[in-house]
């Protein structure tokens, strides 16, 4: 591979080492002063370049992964596919990646051509060209201040240009995650996917089916909780990526007609991104309950109409929706717990307000105004997120808006950080247990979960 590389010094491209944060420069200056190379890379430099604050810093060094653990207190290993070293302070964590080796014969490929292990290391002119995207491929040189461009990732970051490092089908097929990344950046961004780069997604979507489902259930998470997750399901959707992350759900799915089962989608995404710009916490089970809400009423109601009592219509429905649609994702045990109490609890919910011309009348969120099966209702598990959910599809014509205003009286909205909908899941909720049950799988490609640095 050609090494064309630029350097644009640091009075020309504008970036300062201070617009990094404290942790991510500490980490760059040990690295330094340790004798190896170290740069920023990634979204941090892409986003400061664009006048936006990183979510993120991303770190690459030459240094292995066991010497950068070495010069840090709190670092650990992880990875499997690809080592990486997490240093972890207080209130952040700081990714950093050893430089990935060239395309050699010792990257491990399936037959389709995906990476499955990957732990050749190399310099920084082979590590570029392992990088997705152009605009994500510019390094900051901790050394001279200078920015390092080899692949004019900078004129398409001034251009809002989203593109394939090398040939776009290879890319795709070495991990198809990538296209998921292509809509996230396209939709967050703002930037146009080039011809060839958006082409190649319609010749290689279907091997995202070889995606092991905890990984995708990550990227899900990341694609939705991004802060542009409207926009981002809108994008998978021109893509067609949509199916394969929810089986089914693409055919129900018509943004021109609120009717379809965009009309709670929607709702629901705009108050993920809504709560994403305003630094609140946000829990994909609220989520994933609204993604999915629509689909389970129509097993209900088959189900219904078999004449199966209410209440178990509903749990064979959630059933069969967890076991389709949800398939291709590995939906954590304790997330989905929480996914289903939020349904079972909204037709009682419905059933047990009062009528509209009723409600307001003196009650005001007094306890003892209410019966014994709506005072007990108060104590479910998981109520006030059952609440906050009935109210999001109060604002479709599914349910009254009255339904909300009653029920609200007695799980009233919290403000700032308290007003979380679901109180934020601990990271043990997620992975690591889930990790625990589950023998490890040594497929090509499935089970490894990888972290965002791939
Ligand atoms: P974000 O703002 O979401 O953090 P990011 O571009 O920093 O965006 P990360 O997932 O944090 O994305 O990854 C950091 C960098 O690592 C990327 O910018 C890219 O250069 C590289 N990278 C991450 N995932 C992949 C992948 N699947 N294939 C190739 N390169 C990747
Ligand atoms: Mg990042």
């Amino acid at each position: 591979m050609t090494s064309n590389q630029t350097r644009i010094p640091a009075e020309t491209h504008g970036l300062s080492l201070a617009d990094l944060s404290d942790n991510a420069r500490f980490v760059l200056e040990k690295l330094h002063e340790a004798g190896f190379e170290a740069y920023a890379v990634g979204g941090c430099v892409r986003d400061l370049l664009r006048g936006r604050s990183p979510k993120d810093f991303d770190v690459v060094t030459n240094a292995r992964p066991e010497e950068v653990k070495r010069l840090f207190r709190r670092a650990r290993i992880i990875g499997r596919r690809f080592k990486i070293v997490h240093v972890v302070f207080r209130d952040e964590m700081i990714e950093v990646t050893t430089f990935r080796g060239g395309d050699t014969g010792e990257v491990k490929r399936a037959d389709g051509g995906m990476i499955t292990r990957d732990n050749v290391f190399g310099s920084i002119h082979e590590d570029v060209w392992r990088r997705d995207f152009a605009c994500n491929a510019l390094y900051l040189d901790y050394a001279s201040g200078d920015l390092v461009d080899y692949v004019e990732g900078l004129t398409d970051i001034r251009s809002g240009r989203l593109r394939v490092i090398g040939e776009p089908e290879d890319r795709y097929r070495e991990d198809p995650v990538r296209m998921l990344r292509a809509a996230r950046f396209a939709a967050k961004l703002g930037f146009h996917l080039t011809d060839d780069s958006e082409a190649a997604i319609a010749h290689c979507r279907s091997t995202l089916a070889d995606i092991s489902p905890a990984r995708l259930f990550d990227e899900t998470v990341k694609l939705m909780q991004g802060g542009a997750g409207r926009q981002t399901f809108l994008e998978l959707r021109r893509l067609g990526l949509i199916e394969y992350l929810f089986d089914g759900l693409d055919h129900w799915i018509d943004p021109d007609d609120p009717v379809s089962d965009w009309g709670l989608i929607e709702k629901v995404l705009e108050a993920t991104d809504r709560r994403v710009e305003q630094g609140l916490p946000v829990n994909p089970a609220f989520l994933f309950a609204g993604l999915f809400w629509r689909m389970l009423g129509r097993h209900r109601i088959k189900w219904l109409h078999q004449r199966v009592p209410a209440d178990d219509a509903m749990v064979l429905a959630a059933d069969e929706v967890m076991a389709n649609m949800a398939k291709p994702l590995m939906i954590p045990r304790r997330l989905a717990e929480i996914i289903r109490a939020i349904w079972m609890l909204q037709p009682e919910l419905e059933r047990l307000a009062p009528p509209s011309a009723r409600i307001g009348r003196g009650a005001e969120g007094k306890v003892d105004a209410l019966d014994d099966n709506q005072r007990a209702l108060l104590e479910a598990p998981w109520f006030r997120a059952a609440v906050d959910f009935l109210c999001l599809r109060s604002a479709t014509p599914e349910v009254d808006e009255s339904v909300c205003v009653f029920w609200r009286q007695y799980a009233p909205e919290r403000s700032g950080h308290e007003e979380a909908p679901i109180e934020a899941l601990q990271p043990s909720d997620f992975g690591k247990k889930r990790r625990r049950r589950r023998p490890r799988r040594r497929k090509p490609g499935g089970g490894n979960r990888q972290p965002s640095g791939e």
